[in-house]
């Protein structure tokens, strides 16, 4: 049982470091299609999450909290304050979101730029 757990924590982590690196690089002025592109992405995550129990309560989150798009920062924070509500719920620490914003790097350049020039 402690081994499951600490299974579930592993993918929680890597879950949690991939949806908050995406939001940090999301476009800042989004297209319409980006919009859509981002929204789905969170639903469709919501239901193939593989720990069954964790994407129940995350899909409830999502009608109470529904993503925000309009924004990188309006996404990041978003996604700061839905992993609070998580946070909350299994009694640890509240993040700062104030704190995120250099946070979440991927290693690679902002789109437009080239590293080789
Ligand atoms: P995590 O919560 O995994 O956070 C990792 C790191 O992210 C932290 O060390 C911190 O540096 C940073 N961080 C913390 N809070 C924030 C924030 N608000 N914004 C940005 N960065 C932050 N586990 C369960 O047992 N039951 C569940 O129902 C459950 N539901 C989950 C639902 C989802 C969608 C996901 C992705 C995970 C869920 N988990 C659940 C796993 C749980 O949230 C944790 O990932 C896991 O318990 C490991 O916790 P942790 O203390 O290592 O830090």
């Amino acid at each position: 049982l402690l081994g499951n757990e600490t299974i579930k924590a592993e993918l929680g982590r890597a879950s949690w470091k991939l949806f908050h690196t995406i939001l940090a690089r999301y476009p800042e002025k989004p297209t319409a299609e980006e919009r859509e592109a981002l929204s789905s992405y969170i639903y469709l995550f919501s239901r193939v999450y593989p720990c069954g129990e964790c994407a129940s309560h995350f899909q409830k989150l999502l009608k109470k909290f529904p993503p925000q798009t309009s924004s990188r920062i309006a996404a990041s924070q978003w996604g700061c304050h839905v992993h609070n509500q998580v946070n909350a719920r299994l009694g640890k620490d509240i993040f700062d979101c104030n704190t995120i914003g250099e946070k979440y790097q991927c290693g690679c350049e902002e789109e437009g730029a080239n590293e080789f020039e």
